[in-house]
């Protein structure tokens, strides 16, 4: 039996997770005829924090997460655990519900789409009853908010062969763990791991029980300097970096003399740059690991070893459970247009800060500026995975603020999402002088020295927007 549901929407908005919230907060307040129906694969909002570790939270402060018009939380220094942040998100979910002008069809796909003179008839399929389909008339705009695709260990297999009888498990395990384990084997240096690492160590393991596979270093920025009064140093630290140095090595370490990113050890000079967020009490418990694999990245896991794709090998002691952290929440994504063609791509326009992205690409939807005038003032920020990433993730995001000042300052100044401008005004206007200074010298930096972040053409987009 099947049955194929007749709906209309000015919007469809492919996923429920942060970005996708956030733009439509944006929308609704600033567009108030607009109506959204909001296609998600998962049983509710909240994208990959459903399905995250129960430790999970946030890595920056809270008061600059989630949606413009609620707060997730007052205290300047808070980072919400995994249940306040899927509470939050079920209100902001019926928030948009309550104003009559959104509708979210959960357990659903998005399937594709056919274009129409105007907007386009898109079809989205229940995953849980292959009978029941929607067919969509999307009078404006198909917006992606799945582009980024953020990966979570629970819903993501290990990136290495495990042999059948290897203990291993995802960290959301961690919190159900019943017995002890002779080692912990915890594969993975992101967020994921260093989270996996501190629960551990929290939770009564001694240090010497835990082996660490670091596949390679990465820089680190100090959470302590990601707050409003003192992000402003730290973005301006970066920038100041790049612009005295030649070599991006050498633009880290200076960064590293001035407190604004740190590493877990001084004898190793990290490959890896990934907005990766941690205090210097956390620092020091990661430090208290001794037993750190530094062999390249895993290929297979058997009962008695750890094989390396370098053909290094590493044994594993009886008993060991292995906690496999090597999902990738943070992709770097090829860059996209983000207004093409009756559709809009959710990326970060400010490096990392995907929520403060999603809520001024819907701020700038509902302004009367052209496609090509929009994507004018938000040139897509890939995440950055290695240290080449850091000047483009600079410059770009930093040139996109600029931009933005100049058509809605007022907004920029007010947004809770945006960090930046919760700091005191005089300490604002100083940091703001000093980037404006530094901008122009960061670019030709950045055109002479480093690598660039292209764009993909836009008929490549479109063609992409089609297949999909
Ligand atoms: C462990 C962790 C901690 C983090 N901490 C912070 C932090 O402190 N501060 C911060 O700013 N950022 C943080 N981030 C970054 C975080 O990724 C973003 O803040 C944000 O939650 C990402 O949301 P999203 O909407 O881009 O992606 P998702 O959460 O992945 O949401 C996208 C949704 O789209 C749905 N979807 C995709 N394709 C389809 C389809 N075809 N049909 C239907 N549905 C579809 C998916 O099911 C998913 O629910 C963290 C990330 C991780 C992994």
């Amino acid at each position: 039996m099947s049955e194929i549901k007749q709906l209309e929407a000015d919007y469809l908005i492919i996923g429920a997770g942060a970005m996708g919230l956030a733009f439509a907060d944006e929308l609704l307040k600033h567009d108030k005829q607009a109506s959204i129906v909001f296609a998600e694969r998962r049983g509710m909002s909240g994208g990959h924090w459903v399905d995250a570790y129960d430790h999970v939270k946030l890595h920056q402060p809270a008061i600059a997460y989630g949606v413009n018009s609620l707060e997730l939380s007052e205290s300047k220094t808070d980072l919400s655990s995994r249940p306040q942040i899927i509470h939050y998100f079920e209100r902001i979910s019926k928030n948009l519900v309550s104003t009559g002008r959104a509708r979210f069809l959960f357990k659903c796909d998005f399937v594709g789409e056919q274009p129409l003179d105007k907007g386009a008839i898109a079809t989205v399929a229940s995953n849980i009853d292959e009978g029941v389909s929607y067919r969509i008339h999307v009078k404006r705009k198909i917006v992606d908010s799945g582009y980024m695709r953020v990966e979570v260990p629970a819903t993501h297999p290990p990136r290495y062969k495990v042999d059948g009888d290897v203990q291993l498990v995802a960290p959301n395990a961690l919190t159900k763990l019943e017995r002890s384990f002779s080692k912990y084997v915890v594969v993975g240096a992101g967020k994921t791991g260093i989270d996996a690492i501190l629960y551990l160590l929290d939770n009564g393991v001694i240090p010497e029980r835990i082996q660490w596979v670091i596949s390679n270093d990465m820089w680190m920025w100090p959470r302590e300097m990601a707050a409003p009064n003192t992000v402003g140093d730290m973005l301006s630290g970066q920038l100041q970096g790049l612009i005295d140095n030649a070599e991006i090595d050498d633009a880290f370490l200076q960064m590293e003399r001035e407190g604004i990113v740190f590493r877990l050890d001084k004898n190793v000079q990290p490959t890896k740059w990934r907005c990766a967020t941690v205090s210097m009490p956390e620092l020091e418990q990661l430090k208290s690991i001794k037993q750190v694999l530094r062999k390249g990245r895993v290929a297979r896991v058997s009962t008695t070893h750890l094989h390396f794709e370098s053909g290094e090998e590493q044994a594993l002691s009886r008993n060991a459970l292995i906690v496999n952290c090597s999902a990738n929440g943070l992709a770097k994504r090829r860059a996209k247009s983000i207004f093409a063609d009756g559709h809009i791509t959710l990326q970060p326009i400010l490096v990392c800060q995907q929520v403060f992205s999603a809520a001024y690409i819907g701020r700038l939807e509902t302004s009367s500026l052209s496609d090509a005038q929009k994507n004018e003032v938000c040139f897509p920020v890939p995440h950055p995975e290695n240290v080449e990433d850091l000047p483009y993730c600079m410059v770009n995001s930093f040139e996109n603020l600029v931009k933005a000042t100049r058509i809605i300052p007022w907004w920029l100044y007010r947004s809770r999402l945006n960090l930046l401008a919760q700091a005191p005004l005089f300490i604002l206007v100083k940091v703001w002088l000093r980037i404006q200074r530094q901008l122009p010298q960061a670019r030709r930096a950045l055109d002479q020295v480093y690598v660039h972040n292209q764009l993909e053409p836009v008929q490549q987009t479109q063609q992409d927007a089609k297949r999909a």
